[in-house]
């Protein structure tokens, strides 16, 4: 019943192969620039001192038990969650406009997202509405919402000759999406090219995307970890959400946290300031619950204790920030001390949208074939796009790595 005509061999997932790679190689020098997780400065990963803290305090308290999660989650982690991407005072709040349920960390956002959009949005138009998301983006934001059969179209996101946004490209083609239309935005720290518009250019966004009646639904899966600072990493989100919009977010813990495994996210509906807001809410929670129930049953419970009582606790809290600016601090420093290297050795090109880029990943303009003779000749993995994740560079490798680019751009 399941010949290769109707059950194909699917291709490798690149990542996968990458790392595998890496892993095969013997040479005593090897940097693996594809991991999508945060490395110290000597290679290796990180539990966040406030993450030992609060699992210390867990471990220690004798009521913990394994029951099940109610099915929308931990009651004190996704309200916290709301504070989090909304901010305290935040009208989103105070007003219940928002239902938010925990999920399987941003992918699961995403997905529930996704599968209340696919049954929900817009069903009596005469054609499904597309969701446009950056080209490049996150590559499994394809296979999120194909999934779930919602049309997926691309906006321009990235220009090759200047290493940045390309925003006439992005704000033009948002413009001529049919009215109805889902826009996908990275709230931050864009993956895989470290490029965000700046905030007089968001303003631009949301005023075309009202304009044009688009629907917003932001992934926020670097929040804290781009610029060290929550409230500047949260700021695009809360634009739109002054402007009235009705949106949807995506949040996860996984690097912010450092709970890549524990899959701890949320995910959250925003409706617009009006008199029956409260009954959207209530009536969107209830077919979540549905959604989620059919999906995950009840969502998995250690790492949302974990963020939860960190996010409750200012102690922890103030903890949790200083340790968000290590994390970031280090990736900036890396950045500094990459670009100062090249241009030290005078690597032809400019080097300067290393320093302009933000988060994890880097978009370095290299091309195929230098990514490709970096690896065989420098043992240096990173996917064909050219895209580095700036957590794999740290001071033992940093000038070897510039080094090994000079050999190849030159
Ligand atoms: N969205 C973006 C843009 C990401 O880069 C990632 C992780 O790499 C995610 C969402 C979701 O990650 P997770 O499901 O581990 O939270």
């Amino acid at each position: 019943a399941f010949g290769k005509d109707i059950v194909p061999q699917a291709p490798e997932d690149p990542m996968f192969g990458l790392m595998a790679a890496y892993r095969r190689d013997t040479a005593e020098m090897k940097i693996d620039l594809g991991i999508g997780a945060y490395r110290d400065n000597n290679g290796k990963p990180w539990i966040l001192p406030v993450v030992k803290q609060a699992d210390e305090l867990l471990r220690k308290d004798p009521n913990l038990n394994h029951e099940y999660l109610p099915i929308a989650g931990l009651p004190d982690f996704t309200s916290a969650s709301q504070k989090l991407v909304f901010g305290k005072d935040s009208p989103v709040v105070t007003e219940k406009r928002v239902v938010s349920f925990q999920t399987i960390s941003g992918t699961g956002a995403l997905h529930i997202g996704a599968l209340f959009l696919s049954k929900f949005y817009n069903r009596s138009a005469s054609e499904a509405p597309a969701i446009y998301m950056s080209n490049p983006t996150w590559a499994n934001h394809n296979q999120v919402f194909g999934n779930v059969n919602i049309p997926t179209k691309q906006y321009p996101y990235f220009s090759r000759e200047t290493c940045s946004l390309d925003f006439d490209g992005m704000i033009n083609t948002i413009k001529s999406a049919p009215a109805g239309s889902i826009v996908l935005l990275h709230a931050c720290a864009h993956n895989p090219t470290g490029v965000d518009p700046t905030q007089e250019q968001w303003k631009q966004i949301a005023s075309v995307m009202k304009e044009h009646h688009l629907f917003p639904f932001f992934d926020t899966a670097y929040q804290g970890f781009a610029s060290g600072s929550l409230a500047k990493d949260g700021w695009a989100i809360n634009y739109f959400v002054e402007q009235g919009f009705e949106l949807l977010v995506a949040q996860s813990y996984a690097k912010n946290f450092g709970l890549y495994g524990e899959r701890a996210g949320c995910f959250h509906f925003v409706t617009s300031p009006a008199s029956n807001a409260q009954d959207t809410v209530a009536r969107v929670g209830s077919q979540l619950a549905i959604l989620q129930r059919s999906e995950i049953s009840n969502p998995p419970a250690y790492g949302a204790r974990i963020a939860s009582l960190v996010l409750n606790d200012p102690k922890l809290f103030a903890q949790w920030e200083e340790d968000l600016r290590t994390m970031s601090g280090r990736i900036i420093e890396m950045r500094k001390a990459l670009r100062g290297k090249l241009e030290e050795l005078k690597t032809p090109g400019t080097w300067h949208h290393i320093t302009d880029q933000i988060g994890m990943f880097s978009f370095t303009g290299l091309d195929e074939r230098q990514v490709g003779e970096l690896r065989e000749k420098y043992h240096v993995y990173m996917t064909k796009n050219g895209r580095i994740s700036m957590a794999g560079l740290n001071t033992g490798n940093v000038e070897y790595f510039a080094d090994a680019v000079d050999a190849v751009v030159r």
